[in-house]
C-alpha cells in the first residue's frame, strides 16, 4: 500500500535546492518518488510532518562501533569478553539508527564482532543501520593499527596480502581496510613513512577488485597517500597531507576522500579529560589545519568527499554525523553539498546502490528533522521520523504524526555533542 509523507522541505540527495510543497511517496520498503503535494491522489494516505525537512537517512562512512568514545576508547574492548563487546556494539548501532543513521561503514574491530552483528541484524535479532564492515584492519608487522590479541592483522608481502584478503572476505568482511600510515600519536611508522609497499597494496586492490569489493586506506601522511593513490585504492581516510597534484590524480581515478575532520578538531582543541603529550598536541594542530587544506584541495580538484566521523574514537560520541557535516561546511563546502556528502556520496563509498537519495526505486531509508538543517545543523538533533526500509524506527505512527506528536530522540551515546 502506498503512503505519502509531506514536509515543508524535501532534500532528495541530488537536487541543489530543497523542494517545497512536495511529498515523498512510498510503497512498502521502496520509494515511489517525490510528487507535488497537491497532485497526490485522494486514495493515498498522507502524513503531514509540518515544518520538517525530509531527507535520505544519514550515512556515516567512518565508524568504530566497538569503541566507546571515551578518552581511552578501547579500554573496555581490551578487558571485556567478546560477547560484551558485541552487545555494546549492537546497542550503539541501534541508538544510531534511532537517531537517523540508516547506514554506516565500520572501520575496524576485533575479528568476528561486526560480521556477527550483521548476521544478527539479518536474522531480526538486532536492530541496526545497514552496516558495511572491514571486520578488522590490516597493517604491517609492528605497524600502526594492530593491538595484540585485540584487533588488526599483520600482513607482509604480496602473497600474504592476497591470502589475508581472501580470509577476510571468508570471515564476513565487505571491504578491505589498510593502515598505510601511522597517526599523529607517532604510533607505527608515524606520519613520514608509508607502512605498506606499493606491491603489497596493489595485491590487496587486485584481490578485492576481482571480487567486486573495495579498498579503503588509513593514510594521514604524504607518502602513504602517494602509495595509496598509485595502488588504485577506492577511498582515502583522513588524507590530511594531500597535495594539489595528488588531489588531481584522485579525481581522475575516482578515488573518494573521507577527511574525518571531527577527530582532528577534537585533538587540536582537546577537552580537559583528553590529556595529550605536548608534541602530539602540536602535531594534532598541524593535522587539523592540513585536513582543512585537504578538503579545499579535494574540492577544487573535483574529488568526491564523504562524511565520516571516526565515532567511537577519543572523545567522539557515536552518532556525530551532524558535527562532521558542520565541520565540512566550516571547511568550505556549501551546506547542501555537506548533506550530500553524508547521504549520496557516502552511499557510493559504502557501495550501497539503493541508498543515499530519495529517488524512485531506492530503499525507503528516510529521516525527518524539525526545521531546516541547511540553515541550522542542530536540526539533525531534532529527529521526528526515521524509516528503515519503509518501517518506522523512530517517530510517531502515521495517525499520531498527523496530530503533531513529537518523535523520540533516544539514546545514551546518541548525543549531538561530545560528552567527555
Ligand atoms: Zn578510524
Amino acid at each position: 500500500m502506498k503512503h505519502a509523507y509531506r514536509a515543508a522541505r524535501i532534500i532528495d540527495g541530488v537536487s541543489e535546492q530543497a523542494l517545497a510543497g512536495h511529498a515523498l511517496l512510498l510503497e512498502g520498503s521502496r520509494i515511489v518518488g517525490i510528487a507535488r503535494a497537491a497532485e497526490l491522489g485522494s486514495d493515498v494516505p498522507v502524513t503531514d510532518l509540518g515544518d520538517c525537512t525530509l531527507l535520505p537517512g544519514l550515512i556515516d562512512s567512518h565508524v568504530h562501533l566497538v569503541d566507546d568514545g571515551s578518552p581511552r576508547p578501547r579500554g573496555l574492548v581490551e578487558t571485556e569478553s567478546r560477547g560484551m563487546t558485541l552487545l555494546r556494539s549492537a546497542q550503539r548501532a541501534s541508538n544510531s539508527l534511532r537517531a537517523g543513521v540508516t547506514a554506516l561503514r565500520d572501520m575496524g574491530a576485533p575479528t568476528g564482532v561486526i560480521p556477527t552483528l550483521k548476521d544478527a541484524a539479518r536474522a531480526g535479532v538486532a536492530e541496526s543501520p545497514t552496516i558495511v564492515c572491514c571486520d578488522t584492519q590490516l597493517t604491517i608487522t609492528g605497524g600502526y593499527g594492530r593491538r595484540e590479541n585485540v584487533l588488526g592483522r599483520e600482513v607482509d608481502g604480496a602473497d600474504d596480502m592476497r591470502k589475508t584478503v581472501r580470509k577476510l572476505f571468508k570471515d564476513g568482511a565487505d571491504f578491505v581496510k589498510l593502515m598505510a600510515s601511522g597517526q599523529v600519536s607517532n604510533a607505527g611508522a608515524g606520519l613520514e613513512a608509508a607502512q605498506f609497499t606499493l606491491q603489497e597494496m596493489q595485491a590487496a586492490v587486485d584481490e578485492a577488485h576481482r571480487f567486486g569489493r573495495k579498498v579503503a586506506v588509513h593514510a594521514v601522511g604524504l607518502k602513504s597517500i602517494e602509495v595509496s593513490v598509485a595502488a588504485g585504492v577506492d577511498c582515502i581516510e583522513h588524507g590530511n597531507f594531500l597535495t594539489e597534484a595528488l588531489a588531481a590524480r584522485m579525481a581522475e581515478c575516482g578515488i573518494f576522500l573521507v577527511p574525518t575532520l571531527l577527530p582532528y578538531r577534537v585533538l587540536a582543541d582537546p577537552p580537559a579529560e583528553l590529556v595529550l603529550p605536548d608534541d602530539v598536541r602540536r602535531k594534532s594542530q598541524v593535522a587539523w589545519e592540513k585536513s582543512l587544506e585537504a578538503v579545499r584541495l579535494a574540492r577544487a580538484a573535483g574529488v568526491a568527499i564523504g562524511a565520516g566521523t571516526d565515532s567511537g574514537g577519543p572523545c567522539i560520541a557515536h552518532n556525530s554525523v551532524a558535527r562532521e557535516i558542520a565541520l565540512l561546511i566550516e571547511a568550505g563546502l556549501p551546506a547542501m553539498q555537506a548533506v550530500q556528502s553524508a547521504t549520496r556520496i557516502n552511499a557510493q563509498i559504502l557501495g550501497l546502490d539503493d541508498a543515499g537519495t530519495l529517488q524512485a526505486g531506492k530503499t525507503a531509508d528516510v529521516l525527518a528533522v524539525d526545521g531546516d538543517p541547511l540553515r541550522d545543523p542542530d536540526a539533525f538533533t531534532r529527529v521526528r521520523l526515521v524509516l528503515k526500509a519503509g518501517r518506522v524506527v523512530t517517530g510517531a505512527p502515521a495517525a499520531a504524526a498527523r496530530d503533531g506528536a513529537q518523535g523520540r530522540y533516544l539514546g545514551e551515546e546518541s548525543s549531538f555533542s561530545c560528552r567527555c
